[in-house]
């Protein structure tokens, strides 16, 4: 697989009130112009920052409509061609990972990837009907849509199913993975009449939060699932790293759920953005510092 059919960007959103009122200092800095993230060890005064190179870093200056322009726009526009892609957020709990895929409707500059990948579809295809096709996953359903509101809708309910679980990190901390496929069958007439049918999928991917379950005070039966979500994250980094890497002959696919579910949609004629989501506060030195070195390894 080509290393440019993966792209790795990470995006800082700005520090947020509870880190301003805990008087936290932003130790990372985004140099978009080179596409670079530095972090600063607030532990270690006076050593340079680390420095990571990406295919495009964004600060809190950069809303998503760039993000999505600049990087998710040729992904999906590949999708209509007939590409599979698959765009992950992948970050601690409150890095931004659904401000990022899912977005806010106001302003509509904040809107996420997903709502503007519907569009993008809906404006750059004619739609034909599709059948029912039926079940892949216990309890996943499979919906012909013809607008981006019924798009939108879909979205939202499968939003509100999601398990999301009370730990101490955050009320609202990930402990699931959200994956929204659009199917797209791209049918086209050539010179002599016949159709040709294309079939392509969008993997739409927000990941469970990164952090490290220490800091979570999960316990138990929540302990067990945080550790399956650890697992699965470093199973999905293993497949893109080797994907990348072009020289290994087994991708372990079959590590995780995960990586099992998006087989056909990781490597192949597949193209694979990550958004790795940061947030710039110095208490979150380890974790931003863990997503750093983890986009990079996808690089
Ligand atoms: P996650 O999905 O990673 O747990 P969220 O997307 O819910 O995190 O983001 C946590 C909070 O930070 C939300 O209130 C969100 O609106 C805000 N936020 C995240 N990223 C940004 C950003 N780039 N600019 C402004 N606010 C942001």
């Amino acid at each position: 697989m080509a290393a440019e059919a993966v792209k790795v960007v990470v995006r800082c959103r700005p520090l947020n009130a509870r880190e301003r009122a805990l008087g936290c200092a932003a130790v990372v800095s985004v140099d978009s112009a080179r596409g670079r993230c530095a972090l600063r060890n607030p532990a270690a005064a006076g050593q340079p920052p680390k420095t990571f190179a990406f295919d495009g870093a964004y600060g809190q200056e950069h809303g998503t409509e760039q993000i999505y322009n600049e990087v998710a726009y040729p992904l999906v526009e590949g999708v209509t061609e007939g590409y599979n892609g698959t765009i992950f957020a992948y970050g601690q709990t409150g890095s931004g990972k659904s401000f990022t895929m899912q977005g806010v409707v106001d302003p509509s500059t904040e809107k996420g990837i997903i709502p503007r990948a519907f569009e993008h579809i809906f404006e750059s295809i004619q739609l034909k009907e599709h059948p029912e096709k039926g079940v892949y996953v216990k309890g996943l359903s499979l919906h012909a849509v013809h607008s981006v509101v019924q798009c939108e809708r879909i979205m939202e309910t499968g939003w509100r199913n999601r398990a999301v679980g009370y730990t101490l990190m955050n009320k609202d901390s990930s402990r699931s993975h959200s994956i929204f496929t659009i199917h797209m069958e791209i049918c086209t007439v050539d010179e002599g009449g016949q159709d040709h049918l294309r079939a392509a999928k969008l993997n739409l991917v927000d990941l469970a939060g990164s952090e490290r379950q220490s800091k979570t005070g999960a316990t138990g039966e929540r302990l067990k699932e945080a550790t399956k979500i650890n697992l699965s994250l470093s199973a999905l980094g293993n497949v893109i790293s080797a994907l990348v890497d072009g020289r290994c002959k087994h991708i372990p696919y079959r590590d995780s759920k995960l990586t099992r579910l998006l087989q056909d949609s990781l490597g192949g004629n597949t193209k694979t953005l990550m958004v790795a989501c940061l947030s710039p506060a110095d208490n979150n030195y380890d974790e931003s510092l863990s997503t750093l070195r983890y986009a990079n390894r996808a690089k």
